[in-house]
C-alpha cells in the first residue's frame, strides 16, 4: 500500500492537483472534500463492511473512494469527467477492489452495471457519494426509480436539500421531494458538513443523508405510483395556495368537477382551506385514490 498521506488530506489533494494540472470544473459540480475525519465519518454513517458492494458517484480525485476501498468488499466508481480517469487509475492503483468507470450516472443502466462489475452481485449494495449538487434530485430520483434494492444510500448534498428530504409535514421544507423519498425510504441526516472543508469551497453548507429501505409498510397502495407523484407535484405547484386551489389546477375547475372535488374532500374530512404541506403521505395516497375512483385522475 502507498506510503503517501491519504488522498483526502489537504496536502495530498494539493499535490495530486498540482501533479496532474487539475482545475476543478464548476460545470461538473466539482468540490473536492479535504477532511479525513469527514470522509471516515461518511463511511461509518453508511455502515460499510467487507461484505458490501459499493457504487460511488463522482469519485473526483478519489478521496472518498480510497476510504471506501479500505472498508468495503468492492467499489465501483462512476466519474463523468474523462480528464480524471487517468488520475484515479493512478492514485487508486494500490486498491485492487476498485473499478473506475468513465460514466454519466444519469445515463447508466444500474442493474446491468451491478451484474457486470461486481464479483458477487448478490451482496448488499450501497451507494455512497459526495454528490454533484447541481443534479442531486435527478440522481436520487434515478436511484429510487431503478429496480435495484439498495441496502443504503448515503450521500452528501446541500444542507437545504437534505432538510427537504427529511422534512416533517407542516414545515416549509416539506414537499413533493420529501414524499417521493418517503414513499420508498427512511431518511435521516447523519451530520452537517461545513463548506470550509472543500476545495474549492462551495457557497453553501452540506449534510450527509442516509436513506435506508422503509421499515414500515405503506398504510395503503396508490392506484398508480407515477400518477401519484405527478399528482403530488401538482398539489404543491402553488405552495401558498390552499389544497383546494391547487387541486383545481390538477383536475380542472369546471362546475361539475368542482362539485365532485368538494365531495371527495368532504368524504376524506379535508377542509378546503388546508395547505398541501399539512397532508402526510397516506393522506395524499388516499386523496389520489379517491379522485381516481370518481374518474378525476
Ligand atoms: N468524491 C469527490 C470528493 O468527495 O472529493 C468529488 C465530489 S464532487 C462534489 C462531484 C463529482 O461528481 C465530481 O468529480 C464530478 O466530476 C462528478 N460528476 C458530476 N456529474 C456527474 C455525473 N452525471 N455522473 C458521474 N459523475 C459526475
Amino acid at each position: 500500500m502507498s506510503q503517501s498521506p491519504e488522498i483526502g488530506s489537504r496536502t495530498r489533494t494539493r499535490a495530486i492537483m498540482e501533479k496532474y494540472g487539475i482545475r476543478t470544473k464548476k460545470s461538473f459540480g466539482q468540490n473536492f472534500l479535504t477532511d479525513l475525519n469527514v470522509l471516515k465519518n461518511i463511511v461509518e454513517a453508511a455502515r460499510i463492511t467487507k461484505n458490501d458492494n459499493v457504487i460511488e458517484i463522482g469519485p473526483g480525485i478519489g478521496a472518498l473512494t480510497e476510504q471506501l476501498a479500505q472498508a468495503a468488499g468492492q467499489v465501483v466508481a462512476l466519474e463523468i469527467d474523462a480528464d480524471l480517469i487517468p488520475v484515479l487509475k493512478e492514485v487508486l492503483a494500490p486498491y485492487d477492489n476498485v473499478t473506475v468507470l468513465n460514466q454519466d450516472v444519469l445515463k447508466a443502466n444500474l442493474p446491468e452495471l451491478i451484474q457486470q462489475q461486481f464479483t458477487d452481485p448478490t451482496r448488499p449494495i450501497k451507494v455512497v457519494a459526495n454528490l454533484p449538487y447541481y443534479i442531486t434530485s435527478p440522481i436520487l430520483m434515478g436511484l429510487l426509480a431503478s429496480p435495484v434494492d439498495w441496502d443504503a444510500i448515503c450521500v452528501m448534498m446541500q444542507k437545504e436539500v437534505a432538510q427537504r428530504l427529511t422534512a416533517k409535514p407542516g414545515t416549509k421544507q416539506y414537499g413533493a421531494l420529501t414524499l417521493a423519498i418517503e414513499y420508498q425510504m427512511d431518511a435521516r441526516i447523519a451530520f452537517d458538513v461545513s463548506r470550509r472543508v472543500f476545495v474549492p469551497a462551495p457557497n453553501v453548507d452540506s449534510a450527509i443523508v442516509v436513506l435506508t429501505p422503509r421499515r414500515e409498510k405503506l398504510a395503503m397502495q396508490p392506484f398508480d405510483k407515477q400518477k401519484l407523484f405527478g399528482f403530488i407535484r401538482g398539489c404543491f405547484a402553488h405552495r401558498r395556495k390552499s389544497l383546494w386551489n391547487n387541486l383545481q389546477g390538477v383536475v380542472g375547475k369546471d362546475p361539475a368537477t368542482k362539485a365532485q372535488l368538494e365531495k371527495v374532500l368532504a368524504q376524506l374530512e379535508l377542509p378546503k382551506q388546508v395547505r398541501p404541506e399539512r397532508l402526510d403521505l397516506t393522506q395524499f395516497i388516499e386523496l389520489a385514490n379517491a379522485l381516481h375512483a370518481v374518474g378525476l385522475l
